[in-house]
C-alpha cells in the first residue's frame, strides 16, 4: 500500500462511508474495486457510526502502515489488539483484493462468541439478568436469566427461565485484547 492509498483510506473512513459501502458491493461482483485505486478498505456496520469511537483505530492503523511500513492485514490485527472500545460500538469488515474478513468483538459476559446479549430479559423484563456459563467440552456459552421468578404468571411457574446458547463458531480465529475480551476474525471471502 502506498502512502497515497493509506491517506486515501483514512480520509475515506471519515467522509465517504457511503462509498465504502459501494466498494463493499463491488468486491462481490468482481468489478470496480481495483479501478478505484484502493487495495484495502474498511467498512463498519454500526447503525449510527461514531467517529469518536473509530478515530483511535484509524490513527493506529495509519501509523502502523505509513510510519512503520506494515502490511495492511497485519497492521489491522495489531491495531485491533490495542483498541478495545471500538468493538463495543461496531463490527469491522476488511475488504482486500479478492478477500473480505469480518472482525467481531467478543466478551464472555457481554457478547459471548460475538453475540450481543439483550439488555433486558425478554420474558420477565429484568435488566442485565444474565449469568453466563462456559461449557468447556463443547466450547459453548450459555446465558441464563438469574431471576428466580422468570417464567412465572400469577405466582405459578408456567415456563422455564430464558436460556440462550451460543455454540462455538467454526472457522474463526481470535485476536486477544486482554481480560475476557477478544476480536473474532471471520473469513467472508477468501480466494
Ligand atoms: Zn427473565
Amino acid at each position: 500500500m502506498t502512502l497515497h492509498h493509506s491517506l486515501a483510506l483514512g480520509l475515506a473512513l471519515y467522509s465517504e462511508f457511503i462509498s465504502l459501502l459501494h466498494i463493499y458491493s463491488c468486491i462481490y461482483t468482481n468489478y470496480g474495486f481495483n479501478s478505484l485505486g484502493v487495495s484495502d478498505a474498511l467498512a463498519f456496520d454500526a447503525k449510527n457510526l461514531s467517529t469518536v469511537n473509530t478515530i483511535e483505530l484509524v490513527m493506529k492503523l495509519c501509523k502502523q502502515i505509513i510510519i512503520l511500513g506494515e502490511e495492511f492485514s497485519s497492521a489491522l490485527r495489531q491495531s485491533l489488539r490495542e483498541c478495545v472500545t471500538v468493538g463495543k460500538h461496531t463490527n469491522i469488515v476488511h475488504l482486500g483484493v479478492g478477500s473480505a474478513r469480518k472482525y467481531i468483538w467478543a466478551h464472555k459476559d457481554y457478547q459471548p462468541w460475538g453475540n450481543k446479549l439483550p439488555l433486558q430479559c425478554p420474558q420477565c423484563g429484568k435488566l442485565k439478568p444474565w449469568v453466563v456459563t462456559y461449557m468447556q467440552k463443547d466450547k459453548e456459552y450459555r446465558a441464563k436469566c438469574e431471576n428466580g421468578r422468570c417464567g412465572e404468571v400469577g405466582g405459578r411457574k408456567t415456563r422455564e427461565a430464558i436460556l440462550f446458547s451460543f455454540p462455538y463458531p467454526e472457522g474463526i480465529s481470535s485476536i486477544k485484547v486482554g481480560g475476557d475480551a477478544c476480536w473474532l476474525e471471520v473469513p467472508i471471502v477468501d480466494q
